[in-house]
């Protein structure tokens, strides 16, 4: 879990936990600024052919070498489902239509951040599948056999999911 802050980001006042809106927070002693602590979204898809689905090697830290659905952080100016779009051409070269919300995440085991995950249905409309610059390997794998080394249990709960139907 992530430490909580120690300094104002907006005045760099010494920040003391209080009591705000039914919770401890870290507020600042000289501004009164509330460092409110907020997961982080995150959006990827679900990409589906012939019974396997699309995985990505984390090239990367945390979890180097694990595998992932193709998913990313959502960038400050992004709409989620552009995030998710942008992420699969990142890291799979492959581009494709989204079709519907696949599920909704909680990811509360990455080191960095914790996160809520938006999964979308999609399919491929163009592209040749490669690892792209931040991922070691992208590949299809039957939906029954997929990698046993998983980066984060939110993957591993939507596999679980999709398995199920
Ligand atoms: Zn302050």
């Amino acid at each position: 879990m992530s430490q909580e802050p120690l300094y104002c980001a907006r005045c760099g006042g010494q920040l003391t936990p209080r009591m705000v809106d039914g919770r401890m927070r870290a507020v600042c002693d000289r501004c009164g600024f509330v460092a409110y602590r907020n997961p982080a979204p995150a959006a990827g898809v679900v990409l589906v052919e012939s019974g396997q689905v699309l995985m990505v090697q984390r090239k990367f830290e945390p979890r180097v070498g694990m595998w992932t659905l193709p998913a990313g952080f959502v960038e400050y100016d992004e709409h989620v489902t552009e995030c998710a779009i942008r992420e699969t051409k990142e890291e799979t070269n492959l581009d494709v239509e989204l079709d519907g919300l696949f599920g909704a995440y909680m990811a509360m085991d990455d080191p960095r951040v914790r996160a809520v995950l938006l999964l979308y249905r999609c399919r491929r409309i163009g592209g040749e599948l490669r690892a792209g610059d931040d991922a070691l390997d992208a590949r299809f794998f039957p939906l029954h056999r997929t990698p046993k080394e998983i980066a984060f249990k939110a993957h591993v709960q939507a596999l679980e999911d999709l398995r199920r139907g």
